[in-house]
């Protein structure tokens, strides 16, 4: 049979450029999990993806109530769970004030982390029901930040009896993504230790590149916009196309040889994978295991 791989945020950048790399191989069906329906039909349309081998369905990050849902409904389609990607993210470099989630979380760590926390955590039986030879649940990470003691998150990170910012700082828009993509990895180690060898699930996390031309960099001033492409392709040489990119976190997913567990994926200049160090921060276990906690409390899982 076809396998099953739902992906988050797959309406446009790297999410829809790993949809159409998985939907051609013909071996998966992809649920895209989407905040906006007509915008992923159209997206799936204009990059070709046959109508079979995909599904949207409708998932807001920066809602719990809709994250809830969406479980539900994915569920009710009767399909397996084989594999789930945790792509979708929010970069606010340039906000000046907090933007809250319905639940009232800071939005950039509200939607990349908690959301997805309570997704993977929500999906986890799904997975570990699966006859797949392989079942992955890929955490899309990124450069990181550092945490502190998770202050602000343990207070609520709701701006009002807290901090917005996990370290219990003052707001700071661009370190909020970065914080939240830590959290992503932490989830990501977190996870395998405590179900890896239970379910035989692979949990990991990669480094796609620095896509320049993605929605990501769409909150940046217009200059930045303008330039951040030549210079990540000429100056830095760290750029690689939506393409590219797509097709390593589709390797991610169904490569048979990269199954290994607790993983942080990364490629040197000739497009090979290997293994990445993750940064002191990003490999803290006992602050894994406490933002495992905080999460837990702040979705309704504790
Ligand atoms: P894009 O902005 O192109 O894609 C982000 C996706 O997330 C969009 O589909 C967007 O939906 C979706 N999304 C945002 N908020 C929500 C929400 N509340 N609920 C559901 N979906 C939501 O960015 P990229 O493709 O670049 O980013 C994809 C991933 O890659 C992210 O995890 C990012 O951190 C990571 N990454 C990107 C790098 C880069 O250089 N671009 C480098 C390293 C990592 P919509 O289409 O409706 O806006």
């Amino acid at each position: 049979r076809k396998g099953t791989v739902i992906i988050t945020g797959a309406s446009s950048g790297l999410g829809l450029a790993t949809a159409k790399a998985l939907a051609e191989t013909g071996e998966w069906h992809v649920i895209m999990a989407c905040r906006n329906f007509l915008k992923a039909e159209k997206a799936a349309k204009s990059v070709g993806i046959t109508k079979e081998s995909y599904s949207v369905m409708h998932l807001d990050l920066a809602s719990l109530e809709s994250v809830r849902q969406f479980a539900d409904t994915f569920r009710r389609s009767g399909r397996p769970l084989d594999a789930l990607v945790c792509n979708a993210a929010v970069y606010l470099p340039t906000a000046k004030e907090p933007t809250y989630t319905a639940e009232g979380f800071e939005l950039s760590v509200g939607t990349n982390h908690l959301g997805h926390f309570l997704l993977a955590r929500l999906l986890l039986d799904d997975l570990k029901q699966s006859d797949y030879p392989y079942k992955r649940l890929i955490i899309v990470g990124s450069i990181t930040a550092n945490l502190g003691d998770l202050r602000g998150l343990a207070g609520g990170l709701n701006g009002i009896q807290s901090s917005a910012m996990i370290d219990g700082g003052d707001f700071d828009g661009a370190k909020a993504y970065k914080d939240s993509k830590v959290c992503n990895m932490l989830t990501m180690q977190e996870f395998h230790r405590r179900y890896n060898e239970e379910t035989g699930i692979t949990f990991a996390s990669l480094y796609p590149g620095c896509i320049a031309t993605t929605g990501l960099f769409r909150e940046h001033i217009p200059l930045f916009r303008l330039l951040f492409p030549p210079f990540q392709k000429y100056i830095t040489k760290g750029y690689v196309s939506e393409e590219e990119a797509g097709g390593r976190l589709a390797q991610v997913v169904s490569d048979p040889s990269l199954t290994k567990s607790g993983v942080y994926w990364s490629w040197n200049k000739n497009s090979e994978s290997f293994e990445n160090q993750l940064s002191k921060e990003a490999s803290d276990a006992e602050k894994a295991r406490k933002l495992w906690e905080v999460s837990e409390k702040l979705v309704g899982l504790a």
